[in-house]
């Protein structure tokens, strides 16, 4: 089984409606939208039977009054500085859940709690199974959730045998996107040909070098710029990133988007699916011998 994980060095270069359109040309796959922040895969993908499980992935400080002894030495010790010095109270929005307030307290009057910071969902799509979740606005552990959600996709892939994870990652260069490219067997690239996207597309690069991981490039639109598209391609050849395919902008593809449907399944559109099906045989052919 092969994990790939698609990513982009930003949101909007198309790397979703890339990733939906990819999945539904492959067998046997378990499918994970690890972009859990702003989640969009289902809506092309259109799982059913979502099983929705509520997930804490932060800790709190909670203090009961009864036992406190204004002592201070929970201020003293925060270092987060999450205890008010009026009366030592929480500052819930400041305290990082380290629990060092509760070691230091004499009196017991601190504890950690666990609190909601995002749904998981297990659901079944046509395509395959797929684990998809959603952070809490504001809550600032989407790298667990990333994590929490292939831990859940590698399982559901064991237990039906599958090929392939495919893993829609978090954009940018961040902890999400870490933890979604950590232990991948392939990245696929997908970019697109403006000069912001070309710096981002470096920075996820570096990334990837440095965790040693083969990759494939996808330009998309790359008929928008076509000079900045020659360049990103010698970039990522010179970096021996092979390039998997250059997406035209293309109205059957906006038409089959603004509808919530897949490109590569749309009649009238056998080009595209065939493009997608050579990444599908791309990809394929990277793992061949092993
Ligand atoms: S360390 Fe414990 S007892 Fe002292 S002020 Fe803080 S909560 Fe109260
Ligand atoms: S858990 Fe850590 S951050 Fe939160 S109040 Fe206690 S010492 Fe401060």
């Amino acid at each position: 089984m092969k994990k790939i994980t698609v990513i982009s060095g930003k949101g909007g270069t198309g790397k979703t409606t890339f990733t939906a359109n990819l999945v539904s040309l492959m067998d046997k796959v378990v499918i994970a939208d690890c972009d859990v922040d702003a989640p969009n895969l289902h809506l092309l993908l259109k799982p059913e039977n979502r099983n929705d499980e509520i997930y804490r992935g932060a800790k709190l400080a909670v203090k009961d009054e009864e036992k406190c002894i204004d002592c201070g030495i929970c201020y003293d010790n925060c270092r987060f500085n999450a205890i008010r010095k009026s009366d030592f109270s929480v500052i819930d929005l400041k305290c990082e859940g380290c629990g060092v307030c509760a070691e230091v307290c004499p009196t017991d009057a601190l504890k950690m709690e666990e609190i909601v910071t995002g749904n998981i969902y297990r659901a079944e799509s046509k395509y395959g199974p797929m684990i998809h979740a959603r952070l809490i606005p504001g809550a600032d552990t989407s790298g667990k959730l990333v994590s929490e959600v292939k831990k859940i996709a590698d399982e559901k892939a064991k237990e039906i045998n599958a090929d392939w994870i495919i893993v829609d990652g978090s954009p940018g260069i961040g902890c999400p996107v870490i933890a979604s490219l950590n232990d991948a067997d392939m990245a696929l690239l997908v970019t697109e040909p403006t000069l912001t996207g070309f710096s981002d597309l470096r920075r996820v690069i570096e990334v990837i070098d440095h965790f040693n991981i083969e990759a494939g490039l996808i330009i998309n639109k790359f008929d928008i710029n076509e000079a900045i598209s020659d360049r990103i391609e010698e970039y990522c050849r010179n970096e021996n990133i092979e390039l998997f395919a250059r997406i035209p902008y293309s109205k059957k593809i906006v038409d089959s988007l603004q509808k919530g449907e897949l490109f590569a399944a749309n009649p009238g559109n056998e080009d595209l699916k065939e493009m997608m099906l050579q990444v599908v045989s791309k990809i394929k052919n990277n793992f061949k011998g092993e």
